[in-house]
C-alpha cells in the first residue's frame, strides 16, 4: 500500500506537544516540523527533497532525533502547507493522514547489514509500521509510544527505554519480548518471529484496553505488575527469559565498520549537538549515490550512518564526511555531548544550551568525561536516557552539574552548583567529577 498523500496540507492533527508532518509546533525560531522515518532510512531522493523544503519554507537547519527521525526548524507559518506537500510529494508522509503519530518502530541503522545480526529486521519492522497505521484503534496511541525491534546487531542503541522490546535471538528465527524497557533487557517470553506481528497486536489491544488515563506502558506497569498484565493476554508465548550480555555504551560507535556483505563498509559519523544544515544533507545525499546505495540512515545517537560504500573508498569517504563538519571519531569532545535546543530555539531554556556546548568542547580533551548533556531545562528533551553528566540550567544562564548514579533518581548525584559553562569546563576537565 502506498502512502497517503490526497490529503495533503488540509489534514487536522490531533493535540499534542509533540510535533508531527502535519503538526508544526511553534518555537522561537519559527515552526518544528517532525519527518518520521521508517527505520531511519532517506533515499538520497527524499534527502533532496527534505533539502529542499527546509530550504523554501523553514531556516535550513535540520535536527537528528534520539528516534532515528528528522526535525526542519524554523518553519514559516505562511509556508506549512507547501512544505507538507513536498514531503508527501517525497514519500515521506504515513499511509494514512491520522496515524502520522503512531509511526514508531526503532530499528538499528545497521540492519541488514550488522555482521552480528541474528535476523535482518526490516521486513517485520515493516509490518509492524503497517499494523501501527492500519489499525483504526492504535491511532489512540501516545505519540510517544513505541516499538523497538533489536535484530543482535553490534551497532544497536541499547539504553533507550521503549513500551514494547523484541530482541532477536541466536538462530534468527525466535525473539524475546519485554515490556517498558531495553532491548536485551529483562526478557518476559519468547515467541517466533512469525508470530512477533500477532503478538504485538495482541500487546497493543491489551494496553489500550487497561491504560486508563496512562499513555505508556511503564505507567500502567507502575500500577499492574508485568506477570499481570501478561495472565489477561490472549495470546500463547514461551515463558523462558533468555539473559543478554551486551552492555549498553554511553558513546557513539563513531566510525567506519564493516558489514556482512564483502568488500563494503559502512561509515557512521555524528552530527555535532544533533544538527545539520541543508546544504550538509546535500552532500551527504551526494556522497550517498556516487559511493554507496544511494541510502541514508539515520542513527539513534543523532547521527547518519552511510552504508554499502566498497571498502577501498573507505578513507577518501571518511575524509569526505569529516570535511563536511560530520564526527567519525569517538573522541572529539563534540561527539560526547548532547544539548538541548536552548534559549535560541525553546522559551523554556533557562541557558544558550548549543552555544555553551560549544564553549564546553574547548575545555574537554579526547580523554574527557563520558557523555555530558546541557539541558536548559528539567524537561530534558534531548536524550531519552540519563547521561553520564548533566549540565542542568538555572536561572541567569549558570548551571547544576550532576553525575548518574545506579538507583538515584532523576539527573543523579548533584556534584556542583551554579558554575558558569568555563566553571563546568574545568569541573570536568580536572576529573573532579570521577
Ligand atoms: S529541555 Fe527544556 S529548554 Fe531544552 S528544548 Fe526541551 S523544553 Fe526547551
Amino acid at each position: 500500500m502506498k502512502p497517503d498523500s490526497s490529503t495533503a496540507a488540509v489534514h487536522v492533527p490531533r493535540p499534542s506537544a509533540c510535533p508531527g508532518l502535519w503538526r508544526v509546533v511553534p518555537a522561537k525560531d519559527g515552526g518544528i516540523c517532525r519527518v518520521k522515518l521508517p527505520g531511519g532510512l532517506l533515499s538520497s531522493v527524499q534527502a533532496h527533497a527534505v533539502v529542499a523544503a527546509a530550504r523554501n519554507h523553514a531556516n535550513g537547519v535540520l535536527e537528528l532525533t534520539n528516534r532515528s527521525n528528522l526535525q526542519i526548524r524554523g518553519v514559516r507559518e505562511e509556508s506549512q502547507g507547501a512544505l507538507v506537500q513536498q514531503l508527501l510529494d517525497a514519500g515521506l508522509g504515513p499511509r494514512h493522514a491520522d496515524a502520522d503519530d503512531v509511526r514508531n518502530v526503532l530499528i538499528s541503522p545497521a540492519a541488514g547489514r550488522d555482521q552480528a545480526a541474528h535476523l535482518d529486521t526490516r521486513p517485520l519492522a515493516e509490518q509492524l509500521l503497517a499494523l501501527l497505521q492500519d489499525v483504526p484503534a492504535f491511532r489512540d496511541l501516545s505519540p510517544k509510544f513505541a516499538v523497538q525491534l533489536d535484530g543482535g546487531e553490534a551497532l544497536a542503541m541499547l539504553d533507550h527505554p521503549h513500551d514494547i522490546c523484541l530482541s532477536a535471538l541466536p538462530g534468527g528465527t525466535q525473539l524475546a519480548f519485554g515490556l517498558a524497557g531495553c532491548p536485551r533487557g529483562d526478557a518476559l517470553g519468547v515467541v517466533a518471529v512469525d508470530q512477533a506481528v500477532q503478538l504485538v497486536e495482541a500487546l497493543l489491544r491489551l494496553f489500550l484496553e487497561l491504560a486508563g488515563e496512562h499513555t505508556r506502558m511503564r505507567q500502567l506497569l507502575a500500577e499492574l505488575p508485568a506477570q499481570v498484565f501478561l495472565a489477561r493476554l490472549s495470546f500463547d508465548f514461551q515463558s523462558v527469559t533468555p539473559g543478554f550480555t551486551s552492555q549498553a555504551s554511553d558513546t557513539a560507535p563513531l566510525g567506519v565498520h564493516a558489514q556482512a556483505q564483502p568488500d563494503r563498509v559502512m561509515l557512521l559519523a555524528g552530527a555535532p549537538l544533533g544538527r545539520l544544515q541543508a546544504e550538509q544533507l546535500q552532500a551527504l545525499a551526494d556522497l550517498a549515490d556516487a559511493e554507496g546505495s544511494g541510502e541514508l540512515r539515520f542513527t539513534p545517537w543523532q547521527g547518519v550512518l552511510l552504508p554499502d560504500v566498497p571498502a577501498a573508498r573507505q578513507a577518501a569517504v571518511a575524509q569526505a564526511m569529516s570535511d563536511l563538519g560530520l564526527l567519525l571519531e569517538a573522541r572529539a569532545p563534540l561527539a560526547r555531548m548532547l544539548a538541548c535546543s536552548g534559549s535560541a530555539g525553546c522559551a523554556k531554556a533557562a541557558a544558550d544550551t548549543k552555544a555553551d556546548a560549544l564553549r564546553l568542547a574547548t575545555h574537554l580533551g579526547p580523554h574527557g568525561p563520558a557523555q555530558v548533556h546541557l539541558c536548559g531545562c528539567p524537561r530534558s528533551c534531548a536524550a531519552a536516557h540519563i547521561a553520564r553528566y548533566t549540565l542542568l540550567a538555572q536561572p541567569g544562564g549558570r548551571y547544576d552539574l550532576y553525575r548518574r548514579e545506579q538507583g538515584l533518581a532523576g539527573f543523579g548525584h548533584l556534584l556542583a552548583t551554579s558554575l558558569d559553562i568555563d566553571q563546568a569546563g574545568e569541573h570536568l576537565a580536572a576529573g573532579n567529577s570521577e
